[in-house]
This record gives C-alpha cells, sequence and structure tokens, in this order.
C-alpha cells in the first residue's frame, strides 16, 4: 500500500504540475474517443497500450471482459454500455481479450474454481464461448494453444452479446457505432484485431520493433 500513497504523491508532484492544463480542462466534461472493454487483470493498462490520456478511453473491466446478454444484464455493464453509447456517444466499442487470462482458463477449467462461486456464477454469461471450444476446438488439445482459443473466441462472442444491449444495436442501424475485437498478448507487446470480412485476426499497427 505504501508504493500507491507514494505514488500519489509523485503524481502531484511531477505529472499533475506539468499537465495542470488537462486535468483541469477535463474538469469540463469528458468526450471519450472510445469505450474499451477489457478483463480484470492487472497486466493490461489500457491507456498505456494505446497512449491515450485520460478523457480519451471509457473503460469497463471485469473478469473476463464479458459483456453480459442485456437480458441477463446485471446492471453495472449494461448501464456502463448505455451511457457511453446514448450519452457520451462513443464512436467505437473495443472489447480486448488478453493472453494467459486466468478467467478464461477457470472457462475451460471449471473444476478448478471450487471455491470461486462467484466466479463460477459470473463465468456462465461465456457458456457460449466454453460451448463453442468444446465442439469445435476438439483438434487442439495442447493447453496453450486451447487457452489462446478460447481468449479468441470469447471476444467474439461477447461482441455478439454487445449487440443486444438496445443502445448498441441503435446505434449500429445508424451506422454511428463500430465493434472491435482485439486480444493483446502482453509478453510480444502485440495486438490482435479480428476481420471479420477475413474471419481472422491480423495484427494491429505495426507490431513491435524487435
Ligand atoms: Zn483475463
Amino acid at each position: 500500500m505504501q508504493k500507491l500513497v507514494e505514488g500519489i504523491h509523485q503524481f502531484q508532484k511531477d505529472i499533475f504540475t506539468s499537465q495542470r492544463q488537462l486535468f483541469e480542462r477535463l474538469a469540463g466534461g469528458q468526450k471519450p474517443l472510445a469505450l474499451f472493454i477489457t478483463c480484470s487483470d492487472s497486466r493490461i493498462d489500457p491507456s498505456l497500450l494505446t497512449q491515450t490520456e485520460p478523457g480519451e478511453l471509457f473503460i469497463l473491466r471485469n473478469a473476463g471482459n464479458i459483456v453480459p446478454p442485456y437480458s441477463q444484464a446485471s446492471g453495472g455493464e449494461a448501464a456502463t454500455i448505455e451511457y457511453a453509447v446514448r450519452a457520451l456517444k462513443v464512436k467505437d466499442i473495443i472489447v480486448c481479450g488478453h493472453s494467459h487470462c486466468g478467467a478464461m482458463n477457470g472457462l475451460l477449467h471449471p473444476e478448478q474454481l471450487g471455491e470461486l462461486p462467484a466466479v463460477r456464477q459470473w463465468l456462465t454469461c461465456a457458456e457460449a464461448t466454453a460451448r463453442i471450444i468444446k465442439e469445435n476446438y476438439q483438434h487442439i488439445t495442447e493447453a496453450a494453444p486451447r487457452l489462446t482459443a478460447t481468449v479468441e473466441e470469447n471476444v467474439l462472442v461477447q461482441l455478439e452479446n454487445l449487440r443486444t444491449h438496445p443502445s448498441v444495436a441503435a446505434a449500429l442501424a445508424r451506422d454511428e457505432l463500430k465493434l472491435h475485437g482485439w486480444v493483446y498478448k502482453f509478453e510480444t507487446g502485440q495486438v490482435f484485431g479480428y476481420d471479420s470480412r477475413r474471419g481472422q485476426y491480423d495484427v494491429v499497427g505495426q507490431g513491435p520493433v524487435t
């Protein structure tokens, strides 16, 4: 905890003073570029990854970057999505999964969730992902590629769930909103984006300089 408190002190001393104008401007309101939906995993830093400033990303995080379908909506996710689309009028929504996702590993191995009943319950929103992997990926038996496939398929399932939210469906119908599926591989710095025309993930940007 001490590290966090010292961090606040350093932020106020170094960062805030040098960017005071930005923070004062933000007091007047926000106009984020996008809604960024990702996992709670501590290894992901959306603003660092996309090199965006405070005020540019509206962020929704939970275990497994899951979007409950509107009918199952628990409240928090649906409210955040509705506010982003209808009130803030974001033009893009990104669902960003990531490598080595613990939630997706739990989805593949529900027997390991014995002492985590809330997680097990939450992952029922990704039941379609589990079913897709079980029925369509029998040929991939090795743990690592099977987890990667789960992460990738889950992003697509959650994009479909997004479309069940009325605010999203309406904005898509007006052509005022675009949905994007990304997978962030933090150990290489790569981001893969889903190309719906080609039906596969491609590298976003130039990839890391090696
Ligand atoms: Zn995760």
